[in-house]
């Protein structure tokens, strides 16, 4: 399975264990829920899986009430808060150094509540291979991303741009209710009825106005799904781009696919990986007749193609977090169409060696049927999803080469950029949202104890 960010150069997983603080004593609710340096179970949960941390205190509540008592008592730490549920998080930091960390992982129950209406409650902490594990008996599924790992918390509160987006769009659109912790340790369950506006906000901004314990969702009806998966030579990376974008504007939104380059090695050429997922029709010859024009946009290497269920393809590894990713650069951006000169830009990042992964998404299909003002996540007329990679001390060659192509692009997703400053903001929330959700911010959250993900005050 492709990932945005599969694992690079793994780290050792041991690193100093920073002297153990003088926490001051904690509520009888969070007894034995506190992981503080020279616990046993330090290591474990410490880092995230893009950053290594040294928190003075982890807390592992179990239910939103004790999830209010653990953001009260991190608060009173004086210190950065930080909240965590998968502990995938790009752009946000779900771990830090010397502050204190709200994992919900204890928070991971996934239920249907009524199969005839689609309905499903899913806990913040669970993470989305477990969601896809659970539905598939029922013929169901929730499009979230394409690892199984993420978490709940952090995808559905930004957007969730997966294998069955163009079908079912992102994962914000099937949310039918939010329950989350604000800042003040009100608990408060928001729908399209209550508090609309905050229902609005958590779906894109999340992050920024509380804590989510668990959402419900209307499930999409999912049987098994063919996944292909195609390899390209790249002679010629700009005409490929052209190709595949030119496919999928017309390919019915059943297919959804990816396009993935990645360096090829000393001495040997990129590659181009084309995934794809076809959820249509079950009568024979349709998923062929979906999948043969991908074949067409370049010299193709290797194709493969299965029938599986949709939880095949977003497998969970419960792998403990070190920081193991260390692609910690990316850049994210959304465009309409694959045109000549966008295709050409991304071809000479290639060709730079700066930027080491390159993806593009397709998007539309589904996602652009939702009215721009109905989420947060307003970005409903692009085709495709563009994000950029490259390790951290390469960053600067990669900001070159976002500087070529900005021109080409409209927009961003949060979720795929590592960038905190408050111009990127523009890009992803275009107004009026940014205004809307600046003004819910002071409303939500005023002393701006949620500041981790990117910067609304
Ligand atoms: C390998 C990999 C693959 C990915 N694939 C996809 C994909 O296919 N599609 C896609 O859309 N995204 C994808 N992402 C991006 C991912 O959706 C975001 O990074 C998301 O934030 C991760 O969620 P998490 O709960 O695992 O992260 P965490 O690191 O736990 O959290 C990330 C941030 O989200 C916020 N947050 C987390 N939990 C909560 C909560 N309960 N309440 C409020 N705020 C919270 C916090 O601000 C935190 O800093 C991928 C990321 C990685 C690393």
């Amino acid at each position: 399975m492709t990932s945005i960010l599969p694992p690079v150069s793994p780290v050792s997983p041991v690193s100093p264990v920073p002297p153990v603080p003088a926490v001051p004593p904690v509520p009888s609710a969070l007894a034995g829920r506190i992981v503080v340096p020279g616990d046993a179970r330090y290591e474990r949960l410490r880092h995230a899986y893009v950053h290594r941390g040294a928190p003075a205190a982890v807390l592992l509540p179990e239910d939103a009430g004790q999830t209010a008592e653990a953001l009260g008592y991190a608060r009173s730490l004086g210190s950065t808060v930080s909240v965590r549920s998968g502990g995938h998080g790009i752009s946000g930091r779900s771990t830090n150094d010397g502050g204190a960390v709200v994992d919900l992982s204890r928070l991971d129950e996934v239920r249907v509540l009524d199969r005839t209406r689609r309905r499903i409650r899913v806990g913040a902490g669970a993470r989305w291979g477990r969601v896809a594990q659970v539905l598939a008996p029922h013929g169901l599924a929730v499009s979230s991303g394409d690892t199984g790992d993420v978490g709940v918390g952090g995808l559905v509160t930004a957007g969730g741009m997966g294998w069955l987006a163009r079908l079912h769009g992102l994962t914000v659109d099937h949310v039918t209710a939010v329950e989350l912790v604000l800042a003040d340790g009100r608990f408060v369950r928001t729908d399209a009825e209550r508090e609309p506006d905050l229902f609005w906000a958590v779906r894109g901004a999340g992050g920024n106005f509380g804590v989510v314990t668990a959402v419900e969702l209307e499930a999409c009806e999912t049987g098994d799904v063919v996944f292909a998966n195609l390899v390209f030579d790249v002679d010629d990376a700009a005409s490929l781009i052209e190709a595949w974008g030119a496919v999928l504007v017309a390919a019915e939104r059943e297919l959804t696919s990816f396009l993935t380059f990645m360096p090829g090695g000393p001495g040997r050429p990129h590659l181009a990986h084309v995934s794809a997922v076809y959820a249509g029709s079950a009568e024979h010859g349709a998923a062929e007749r979906a999948l043969t024009p991908l074949l067409g946009v370049g010299p193709l290497v290797q194709q493969r193609a299965v029938l599986a269920p949709y939880s095949a393809l977003v497998p969970v590894s419960g792998v403990a977090h070190h920081a193991q990713q260390q692609l910690g650069a990316t850049r994210s951006g959304l465009l309409d169409r694959l045109t000549a000169g966008a295709a050409r830009a991304v071809a000479d990042a290639l060709e730079s060696g700066q930027v080491l992964m390159q993806q593009f998404r397709s998007v539309g299909g589904a996602v652009n049927d939702v009215a721009a003002t109905a989420t947060a996540y307003a970005h409903r007329t692009q085709n495709f999803s563009l994000m950029s990679a490259t390790l951290p001390e390469l960053e600067s060659g990669l900001d070159t080469h976002w500087a070529r192509l900005a021109p080409h692009l409209d927009g961003m997703y949060l979720s795929f950029d590592t960038r905190r400053t408050p111009d990127v903001l523009a890009e992803a929330f275009p107004e009026p949202a940014l205004s809307r959700l600046r003004a819910l911010k002071d409303r939500y959250d005023p002393e701006n104890v949620f500041d981790r993900n990117f910067p609304l005050k």
